[in-house]
């Protein structure tokens, strides 16, 4: 892993490295399924090879840890794929899993809408059962990378329920080629195109791309999201500063640097060793939606505040030569951080659900 890495990215600028899972690169994402690197805790007939989810881990982190430009294949491997083996029926997983462990094939996630957010519940997009299959209509908000992929999850309301607003909802899986789909990118903060906005015009989808059961497209989200929202991404975003901030430690260490980045190395170790407890759960089969949302909420708290911390440590002259290498991937991950706690479920609701999760509320 680490050679594949150092030959394909080598002389990739730190500061790109810094986008690390956002980061769009198909060629790197085709190089990396071609060498098995991709959907390899699936079975061998989807194009995995049975490896323990704990593998793909260690694989995962290697990746993160080197800033490699995972972004376009991630959501597929991280969760559209396993929720498709979980769910889908056979025709949707054939069609659909070889191609993405080849690293040719990628998912976004069409979950969000311009009114719903974090009360997911409330989304309008509708499906409608017509002959030979459903038909489609709404729209969909902050999909990452929806320019550049190929098929969506969606989740949307298939029938009304008078009083519990968690039923009569379904996921769909939709080819973004489809007639009807418009796709627009929405330029963010850091002044990339990552995310979008996708519009369903009576989109035509057949039967067997409706995922799991019709009406328990609630309970199916909560599981997809539970593969969301606990992997070392949720506390490696920021990683790149940590070699950076060390390389200039080693040209001029002071107390205070070095007291932080003991901090920082010690509080992401912690991170990991929770991290890697709910993915040993989910291997087991267990639900950690709880612990996953405590991986999330405490990841994405770590990973936020560390452009601040080591901004902190430098002594002012930020002109300073020795600064040259980790000032540009400062910049970036000082603009990009605030996300952090608001893609893949928000602090607010991410301790709504801990709480719950703890009998608190
Ligand atoms: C970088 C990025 C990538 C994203 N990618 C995707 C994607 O691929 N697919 C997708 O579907 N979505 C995606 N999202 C959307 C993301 O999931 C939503 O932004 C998020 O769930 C919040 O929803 P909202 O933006 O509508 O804010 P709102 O839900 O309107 O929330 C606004 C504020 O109110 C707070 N709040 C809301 N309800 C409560 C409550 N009950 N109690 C306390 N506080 C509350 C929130 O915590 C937040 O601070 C992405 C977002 C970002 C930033």
């Amino acid at each position: 892993m680490r050679a594949l890495v150092d030959e394909k990215i080598r002389h990739m600028p730190a500061a790109q490295r810094a986008q690390s899972w956002t980061g769009f690169d198909a060629n790197f994402s085709e190089h990396l399924g071609a060498a098995g690197f991709i959907g390899m805790h699936w079975p061998e007939h989807y194009g995995g090879r049975s490896c323990p989810a704990i593998e793909r881990y260690i694989v995962i982190e290697e990746l993160l840890a080197a800033g490699a430009p995972v972004g376009a294949h991630w959501i597929a491997d991280r969760q559209s794929g396993t929720h498709l083996i979980n769910y889908a029926n056979p025709s949707a997983r054939n069609a659909c899993l070889p191609g993405i462990a080849s690293g040719k094939l990628f998912f976004c996630i069409g979950m969000s809408e311009p009114n719903s957010g974090s009360d997911l519940a409330s989304i309008s997009t509708r499906a409608v059962r017509v002959d030979g299959g459903w038909r489609i209509r709404g729209a969909k908000l902050w999909t990452t990378h929806v320019t550049r992929a190929h098929m969506m999850i969606a989740l949307v309301r298939t029938s009304d329920a008078d009083h519990a607003r968690h039923q009569g909802l379904s996921q769909f899986l939709i080819d973004l080629s489809l007639p009807g789909i418009t796709v627009n990118g929405i330029t963010d903060q850091t002044g990339e195109k990552h995310f979008g906005e996708v519009f369903l015009d009576d989109v035509f989808v057949t039967d067997d791309c409706l995922i799991g059961t019709e009406g328990e497209g609630w309970q199916q989200v909560n599981d997809e999201l539970s593969l969301e929202r606990s992997g070392p991404e949720r506390y490696l975003s920021s990683y790149r500063l940590i070699p950076e901030f060390l390389d200039t430690l080693q040209v001029d260490a002071d107390d205070i640097g070095a007291c932080t980045l003991g901090e920082i190395v010690a509080e992401l170790w912690t991170l990991r060793q929770m991290s890697m407890s709910v993915a040993g759960q989910i291997c087991n089969g267990a639900d950690p939606s709880l612990e996953a949302a405590m991986v999330k909420d405490l990841g994405a708290t770590f990973e936020q505040e560390l452009p601040h911390r080591i901004q902190a440590c430098l002594d002012g002259g930020e002109d300073n030569i020795r600064y040259a290498q980790l000032l540009p991937v400062l910049d970036y991950l000082l603009n990009a951080a605030p996300s952090f706690s608001l893609r893949g479920g928000t602090r607010e609701i991410l301790r709504g659900i801990i709480a719950r999760g703890l009998g608190l509320r």
